[in-house]
């Protein structure tokens, strides 16, 4: 694959030049020239009016493994309890594995893990199960042991949470496996004549939605964040497998050791959970502001979120961030208050049942997506908001 100008159809008019968002592009002697380090991005392509900019596709390339099947879901536990999106993933995993008629697992590490028919209510076929004393808090474990497991089963597709234990571990093993891996996935869907799993995640700074492709490599990886997918209701009447399997000692040692858990106590309502949020974003001026959201979050039982640019200033710490860069969120009623609606704030509070904007720019993107809109002072509404509602 690569990218060529046509030195015919060149006319060197330089519209290439201002549209590459690399800087990549150059006209020398009224032709464009495409230096090193080009991305094939397209976007001169699809700006050049001369159709003189081609992007050589790559041949068409057959999986290099036709033997893997089936879909695994990495359920993620800690003290015995699984983890929310393991639920989310296992809910949409259950769609994707119907799309390709093939089967779905759910593959557990741990010691003493619990809840393990849930993980066959929320969709799993199979439940493959790695109990061992040793796995027992030592994350560091799990590479090697998934690693080995997915190549003994050869499942097509792997998902994983992109949890901090997620985007530690899930790399290495696809690093093992020299397979491809998407991070940070806000969407998945099946390309059934293929086989292909369409990984879709922000790219380019959120600018633009990159839908990702693994051709030639199995299984193809993906991990996705907590919340963007919705859990499905359990069905406690389907029957699934649960196969234990024996954890691989061989040659292992841990290079860590546990001393304790200390959970983040800094927030008494994580916003990840948090059915009410109220969100503040540059508009509240400085940190004393967000006081106002404050009195407002206690009198509904919310939790407090915020664009970035308010944890860039060090108004709030960035465990309250919303979006690309910090939490995606799913609560049933979103309150933003002086927040612009950039794409990358949307990205993570987009799917939000209801959402409330209060800005006083009537031109402002966030009203694009809000449920009701509020064109106004924060500093006046606000108040007004929380006196109604703790009345
Ligand atoms: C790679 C990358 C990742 C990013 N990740 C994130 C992310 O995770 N989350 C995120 O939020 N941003 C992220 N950003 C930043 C993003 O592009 C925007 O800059 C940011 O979201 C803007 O925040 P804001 O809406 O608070 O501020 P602004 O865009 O400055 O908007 C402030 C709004 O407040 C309104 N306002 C001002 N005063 C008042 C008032 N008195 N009453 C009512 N309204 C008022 C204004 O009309 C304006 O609409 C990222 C950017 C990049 C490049």
């Amino acid at each position: 694959m690569g990218i060529r100008v046509d030195t015919e159809k060149c006319t060197g008019c330089g519209t290439c030049v201002a549209a590459c968002p690399f800087t990549l592009i150059e006209v020398i002697d009224e032709k464009a020239y495409i230096n090193e380090g080009c991305t094939l991005c397209g976007i001169c392509q699809q700006m050049c009016e001369y159709a003189a900019i081609t992007i050589e596709e790559a041949e068409e390339v057959v999986p290099a493994s036709d033997s893997h099947r089936g879909i695994w879901v990495f359920a993620e536990q800690r003290d015995s309890q699984i983890k929310s999106v393991t639920y989310e993933l296992l809910s949409r995993g259950r769609e994707l594995a119907d799309t390709l008629r093939t089967e779905l697992s759910a593959i557990c590490l741990g010691h003493n893990v619990g809840e393990i028919e849930e993980l066959i209510a929320y969709g799993a076929d199979k439940v493959y199960l790695v109990d061992d004393a040793a796995l027992d808090n030592q994350e560091d474990l799990y590479t090697a042991e998934l690693a080995r497991l997915i190549q003994e089963y050869k499942p097509e597709i792997v998902i994983a949470g992109a949890t901090s234990l997620g985007r530690s571990f899930i790399p290495r093993v696809a690093s093992i496996l020299k397979t491809g891996l998407t991070a940070d996935c806000t969407d998945l869907e099946i390309d059934t004549e293929k086989r292909l799993l369409l990984q879709t995640r922000p790219a380019f700074g959120g600018n633009i939605m990159a839908t990702i492709i693994c051709q030639t490599q199995r299984p193809q990886m993906a991990t996705v964040r907590p919340r963007v997918f919705k859990k499905n209701t359990p069905n406690g009447n389907k029957k699934g497998e649960i196969i234990k399997v024996d954890f691989n000692k061989e040659g292992v040692t841990s290079k860590t050791r546990l001393l304790s858990f200390v959970a983040d106590l800094a927030d008494r309502i994580k916003i990840e959970d948090a059915d009410i949020i109220v969100a503040g974003g540059r508009g509240l001026g400085k940190a004393e502001n967000f006081q106002l959201l404050k009195e407002l979050a206690a009198a509904i039982g919310a939790a407090l979120g915020s664009s970035r640019p308010p944890v860039d200033d060090g108004w709030i710490p960035y465990s309250h961030q919303v979006g690309q860069t910090g939490k995606t969120v799913r609560p049933r009623l979103y309150i933003a208050c002086g927040i612009s609606g950039s794409v990358q704030h949307l990205a993570g509070m987009q799917t939000s049942e209801t959402i409330v904007a209060i800005n006083n720019d009537p031109e402002a993107p966030i009203f694009e997506i809000a449920t009701y809109g509020i064109v106004g002072d924060l500093f006046k509404v606000v108040p007004m908001l929380t006196k109604e509602l703790k009345q």
